[in-house]
């Protein structure tokens, strides 16, 4: 069972967990440092300064090492 780690919701296979974390509406934030997926309101406390929320990881800064899913989506393709 994989586990999408934003909403906890299980999925049977890999894949479909992978499909599911790119349209999975609590995986707003993407770090570039850890590549990890989380909610925005997990990154900041302010709407101002955002920080990374794993505690092994320094990313920090809206637009810097943190985009929003859907910038990075449209600035790929
Ligand atoms: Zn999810
Ligand atoms: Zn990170």
């Amino acid at each position: 069972m994989h586990t999408c780690r934003n909403c906890n919701q299980s999925f049977q296979t890999e894949l479909a967990l992978e499909l599911h974390r790119d349209t999975c509406k609590n995986g707003e934030l993407f770090c570039q440092l850890c590549g990890d997926r989380f909610r925005e309101r997990d990154a900041t406390q302010d709407g101002w300064h955002y920080d990374c929320p794993n505690e092994d990881c320094e990313g920090e800064g809206l637009k810097e090492d943190l985009y929003h899913v859907d910038d990075v989506r449209t600035a790929t393709h």
